[in-house]
């Protein structure tokens, strides 16, 4: 809901952040885009009554916590937790209603079942610091496109690690992956279809993320997701859109993981294990005529909170050079050309959200019944899996995550003041929950980010910028007392 409020209230799209901090490098985190809807974020806290003074953000350094959180992902656990869930031997969402499907231990019930005992697991090592929790509905076949032959009961799996801050903990960040596969026909409930890839791979992102980051406190809210029903039409990911929509959940932003397996297929010299592709959306989905109307006229095309929240993860990547040479590659894409994945299903209800995929997909491996045939090797198999690979995506989300969890809300409501004709840029906002200061960023309207030179930091929630808003495109993002930095948001027009 707050991201239908959101969107009303602000065309504006936030921009988030980046930037940053730190030492080697500096970078930035930038904050989800959305920002200003949460009524139930504190406001307060800094802010002066004098103007800011301009000055270079000054790099905090990385926070140790996340340091430690990168370190702790575990390739060997990944692979332990991607194994098992092949060994499930399909887990088509189908599979379900199969006359056996609750004692035959293969089938997407027992990859169910495994899930949520994985999950309780992590938590009863924290002292049952985790919530799990299921989400499920039975579906109706609808139409003739349908991917469903009858009543079928989509789960979800989720799990909530809730934040210590009273104020801060009703925003929710959420990892997400599919847990259910398919062979080549969709339909086929009993074929063999390991998933391993698809997505086995962003399951255990899932799960890693939860094993490493509830060894620690947040100030606000994380949510590990694993969704069934993707391959059947984006069904399990739909269903838990609309009903954190409908339950007024504070959810800020989704990272979605879907492929990230990295092909080691023998042979193939194309894969880059470096890179992840980071795709968002521009226009928002839920943006009204209206809506597209202003974002025409102040060319924020390109700054979408969904594209903010990429822009954080490469934010976030810099910050962290402990990823070695791993970097995600942000495509300015909803998805792949024409395709999807449950981003969009978020995406639809006005949530912020971007899949994270392997650079380069195989897809001999991907939907396939595995075989043999004209030497080549079909099926999305556990040994095609690069597990670095998908350790240092599990890295990325966990980090992001963290980064976003520990710092303060964004800046409520960043407005650029333009009733009166001038060359200056003049933008207010207001406090935002566990912010000391506030940093207003630019960019050239062709710049892709952020650049961490242009930062100016203030404690006011005003300032007055010599830039002219015909050239550039501003953020304004908040920092707390040990440097973390929430989402930037970009200033809503103000006539
Ligand atoms: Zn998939």
């Amino acid at each position: 809901m707050s991201f239908h409020l959101r969107y009303i209230t602000k065309i504006t799209l936030f921009f988030f952040g980046l930037q940053m901090l730190n030492i080697p490098y500096a970078v930035a985190q930038k904050a989800p885009a959305n920002s200003g809807h949460t009524k139930s974020r504190k406001t307060s806290s800094a802010s002066s009554t004098k103007k800011g003074k301009a000055g270079a953000a000054v790099g905090v350094g990385k926070d140790e916590v996340v340091v430690q959180i990168i370190h702790d992902v575990s390739p060997q656990q990944i692979q332990k937790n991607i194994e098992k869930l092949v060994s499930f031997g399909t887990r088509n969402t189908l599979s379900i209603n199969d006359p056996d499907a609750q004692t035959s231990g293969k089938g997407i019930v027992a990859a169910y079942e495994w899930i949520k005992s994985e999950f309780q697991r992590y938590s009863d090592a924290c002292g049952g610091c985790l919530d799990i929790k299921t989400d499920e509905r039975v579906l109706e076949p609808t139409g003739p496109n349908s991917r469903l032959k009858q009543p079928t009961n989509v789960q979800n799996v989720y799990v909530i690690q809730r934040g210590t801050d009273p104020a801060l903990k009703n925003r929710i960040y959420v990892v997400t992956g599919h847990y259910d596969s398919r062979a080549k026909d969709v339909m086929d409930a009993n074929a063999p279809a390991p998933g391993a890839n698809d997505d086995a791979s962003g399951t255990a992102v899932s799960l890693e993320c939860a094993r490493v980051l509830s060894k620690h406190k947040f100030p606000a809210t994380i949510l590990y997701l694993t969704v069934a029903g993707e391959e059947q039409g984006l069904l399990g990911s739909g269903h838990f859109a609309k009903r954190v929509t409908e339950l007024g959940l504070g959810v800020e932003d989704v990272l979605n993981n879907d492929i990230v397996g990295g092909n080691r297929t023998p042979g193939d010299k194309e894969q880059n294990s470096n890179w992840v592709r980071v795709f968002s959306e521009g226009i928002p989905a839920t943006a009204t005529p209206d809506q597209i109307k202003t974002i025409r006229a102040t060319g924020e095309e390109n700054d979408s909170p969904s594209r903010e929240l990429a822009r954080y993860v490469a934010e976030v990547a810099r910050t962290y050079s402990s990823f070695g040479q791993f970097t995600p590659k942000l495509i300015f894409r909803r998805d792949r050309y024409l395709r999807g994945g449950d981003h969009i299903s978020f995406n639809e209800k006005g949530f912020a959200a971007v899949r994270l995929t392997e650079y380069r997909e195989d897809f001999h491996h991907q939907h396939e019944n595995p075989r043999t045939e004209n030497g080549i090797e079909y099926g999305d198999l556990p040994k095609f899996v690069d597990f670095n690979y998908v350790a240092n995506v599990a890295r990325l989300n966990a980090a992001t995550l963290a980064s976003l969890a520990l710092g303060p809300a964004p800046p409520v409501k960043p407005r650029l003041l333009t009733h009166e004709l001038e060359n200056d840029s003049k933008l207010e906002w207001g406090p935002a929950g566990g912010a000391t200061a506030y940093e207003v960023l630019w960019r050239k309207t062709t710049d892709a980010e952020f650049p961490e030179e242009n930062v100016t930091r203030t404690t006011d929630t005003k300032i007055d910028m010599p830039e002219s808003k015909d050239d550039v495109i501003f953020g304004v993002r908040s920092v707390d007392a040990k440097g973390h930095r929430s989402v930037i948001e970009v200033p809503e027009a103000q006539r």
